[in-house]
């Protein structure tokens, strides 16, 4: 059986230094906003290249904190790609705003820039963009409509840990980012996890308050806050990983390089890369129009794979007051495709097989 992501030998990788590094927090005996977290936020905020990161519980919560601290409420308006996962929704309207979707580019998967000053009212405030699979968004169309129409921009990076734009990495192509660090993710914890990256220092220092309950000195608190705070222990173990995530995601570039000069069957429309650096192949994402025929072909040769999503947003029970409405590029994307098995410990073998399953194809 090939896995479509084999969790177990990833973390096992990192198992001695892992154990080294919790036994030291049991000595300690300090368990949140210690010295993890410390050398963590440093590390990463000196990786994406900004000036401050913060680590939070998850990536829901990270980017839930940023639309948090901007103030943005009910009647606010927050432009989304209508493809993204649920969570970059679900972080606006758990703050009264209310998403307004955008259909993605068909050749990118991403928010199509050309359609977003259409979707521009007097009540919108930002611009949520999605890496998402791991590919950064063109961002300059959005930088200028940002200005122009004086929007934030944040980004959504829970998927593209390290993927650049133009030599800046994700976490520094906006006016702050949500980073998860669940399991799966190219940069993982042992459980949940998550970041908010900026160069705004006030509202850094508002984020790290909010997801203390609203407190900076202890029992001091400003603001009505929440409990969102990254454990030592997930910090420790993000702490050991980090320095490998550039290693590891070049292991990723050369399994999607490998897929995309050797999958040659016409029945299959392959991921469209823009430039070698812009991408981190959390998800080799292909297409196909009878997908759930190919998925249950590769299953039956032992090949795991998964849909990515199989429901849009809003043709979902939890957004009912969506349902009747229409993003055709959205729902042919949902429809047609699936996600190939990726990660750093895939071995040759097992993407060779991949390949030869795929071509055969018929
Ligand atoms: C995973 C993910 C999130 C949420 O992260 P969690 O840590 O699971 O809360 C947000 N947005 C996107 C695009 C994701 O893939």
């Amino acid at each position: 059986m090939i896995h479509f992501l084999n969790l177990q030998k990833i973390n096992n990788f990192y198992n001695e230094e892992i154990l080294k590094r919790i036994n030291t927090i049991f000595e300690k005996g300090w368990y949140l906003q210690g010295d993890e977290n410390h050398i963590f936020n440093e590390a990463f905020a000196t990786y994406c290249g900004v000036k401050y990161a913060v680590g939070v519980a998850n990536g829901l919560d990270a980017l839930n904190l940023i639309i948090k601290a901007y103030g943005f409420g009910s009647d606010d308006e927050i432009i989304v790609p209508a493809n993204t996962y649920i969570a970059s929704t679900l972080a606006i309207s758990a703050n009264g705003c209310k998403p307004v979707l955008v259909e993605p580019d068909l050749n990118t998967y991403n928010i199509n820039p050309d359609l977003i000053e259409q979707a521009i009212t007097p009540k919108t405030k930002a611009i949520m963009v999605v890496h998402l699979y791991g590919q950064a968004v063109e961002m300059e169309k959005i930088w200028k409509l940002a200005e122009k129409y004086n929007l934030k921009i944040i980004e959504d990076s829970a998927q593209a840990h390290g993927a650049m734009y133009k030599g800046r990495r994700v976490g520094n192509l906006g006016d702050a980012s949500g980073f998860s660090f669940y399991p799966g993710k190219n940069l993982g914890c042992l459980g949940d996890g998550g970041a908010v990256t900026t160069n705004d220092e006030e509202l850094y220092l508002k984020i790290k308050a909010i997801a203390n309950y609203g407190s900076n000195k202890k029992y001091v608190n400003l603001y009505k806050g929440v409990n969102s705070r990254l454990d030592e222990l997930q910090a420790a173990v993000i702490n050991v990983k980090l320095p490998h995530l550039d290693e590891d995601n070049n292991k990723r570039r050369k399994i999607a390089n490998y897929y995309i000069e050797n999958i040659n069957n016409p029945l299959i429309i392959l991921p469209k890369l823009l430039h070698e650096d812009m991408h981190v192949w959390h998800l080799f994402v292909i297409r196909t129009e009878n997908r759930d025929e190919l998925q249950n072909y590769l299953k039956s040769n032992g090949i795991q794979t998964i849909i990515h999503y199989p429901i849009p947003i809003h043709k979902q029970e939890a957004y009912k007051e969506w349902n009747h409405l229409n993003y055709p590029i959205t729902e042919k994307i949902h429809k047609e495709v699936l996600s190939l098995p990726i990660s750093p410990v895939m071995t040759e073998v097992e993407v060779l097989r991949v390949v030869d399953v795929i071509n055969e194809y018929k």
